[in-house]
């Protein structure tokens, strides 16, 4: 239900959504806020209000760094109390790290912020951009009988899914349905009716006060294994000045080589205080490290389990903790507690 007096603050931040064709280039280039609205009259029919933000210059999402999170997590903050709802208009690249960056940096958050995007232009004649731009304004504005909000949480909306964005992937380059909740289920599906799942959707308690978070320390390297990875690949990553933690890509349920040399770098830069989450290569399923041997050697060689966390989730996690000063025994101890809903245990 979308009530006639509800608000929404509409963040432009760039990505294909708001692109239009260089007629002597054929290369899509960013346009502004107000020619979105005119290729999507829509907009003015909608039954909320709608406010708008643009980033100057818009940005592809490739181009997303940390500073343009704070730069979100401080307009919402500002406006969070005019508005019922957020939608944010992001390119679908670095989509997933975004939304799910936003979901810790905005502890007590109790209303929703939709992020969306599309694969096609807004202007081109197919675009997927429009239904997913109205749709997420709608859930950005549901409100149950008693005015609260149906869904106060970050979350993806494409291609008629719902999902947490801190459970999201991108997962096709060339297809509308781009995102995938692989290890959650959708929140809410949108056919003729808005269907949603209540009993998934994160709701607090009490009233909570907004407290955003701007701290993040970006010391993390990505390690995926693949057979025959070399030692001195595995050292040079591991021995990276500064380095403060590695999200370690490994197969299946959580499993890695057990070559000597292998486990005994990992334990040497797990002593050094290096933070060492492992993390599934798999799209679906969970880090079990005691289901195999060459799971346990890992535990014993002091890496921590990113459960069934999407790398997107874990990166961000990381950069969260490392930001807020905690000792590595924290952190570790912390990436095995959910703190937006991102990983079952
Ligand atoms: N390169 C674009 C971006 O992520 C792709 C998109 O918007 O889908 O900004």
């Amino acid at each position: 239900m979308t009530p006639s007096n509800t608000s929404v603050l509409l963040i432009y931040t760039g990505g294909t959504i708001g692109m239009i064709e260089n007629t002597e280039t054929g290369a899509l280039e960013n346009f502004n806020f107000e020619q979105l609205q005119k290729h999507v009259p829509e907009l003015r029919k909608s039954n909320c209000t709608i406010d708008s933000y643009q980033f100057d210059p818009p940005m592809d999402s490739s181009d997303m760094e940390p500073e343009a999170w704070r730069k979100l997590v401080k307009i919402i903050c500002d406006n969070y109390d005019r508005f019922n709802g957020f939608v944010i208009l992001h390119g679908t690249d670095t989509m997933a790290y975004t939304a799910s960056a936003l979901s810790f940096m905005l502890e007590g958050l109790d209303k929703p912020v939709i992020l969306t995007g599309s694969q096609l232009p807004i202007g081109v004649l197919r675009t997927d951009g429009k239904e997913n731009l109205m749709t997420s304004i709608e859930i950005a504005s549901a409100q149950d009988a008693d005015g609260k909000p149906l869904v106060p949480e970050v979350c993806i909306f494409f291609e008629n899914h719902l999902m947490r964005g801190n459970r999201t992937t991108k997962m096709n380059a060339e297809n509308f349905n781009a995102f995938r909740s692989f290890n959650y289920p959708v929140l809410a599906e949108a056919g003729i009716h808005i269907k949603y799942n209540h009993s998934l959707i994160h709701h607090t308690r009490e009233k909570q006060e907004l407290k955003p978070h701007y701290l993040l320390d970006t010391n993390i390297a990505v390690l995926k294994l693949f057979p025959g990875i070399h030692e001195n690949v595995v050292a040079a990553t591991l021995s990276i000045d500064g380095l403060r933690a590695v999200v370690l890509e490994t197969y299946g349920s959580g499993n890695a080589p057990r070559k000597q040399w292998f486990l005994r770098l990992l334990r040497e830069a797990s002593a050094r205080g290096i933070v060492i989450v492992n993390v599934t290569q798999c799209s679906a399923g969970t880090v079990e490290m005691e289901r195999y041997e060459t799971g346990y050697h890992l535990l014993q060689s002091g890496i921590v389990s990113g459960y069934d966390s999407t790398t997107e989730s874990a990166v961000t996690k990381l950069m969260f903790l490392l930001g807020h000063g905690y000792t590595p025994e924290e952190i570790r101890e912390r990436m095995s507690r959910p703190i937006a809903g991102e990983i079952t245990l």
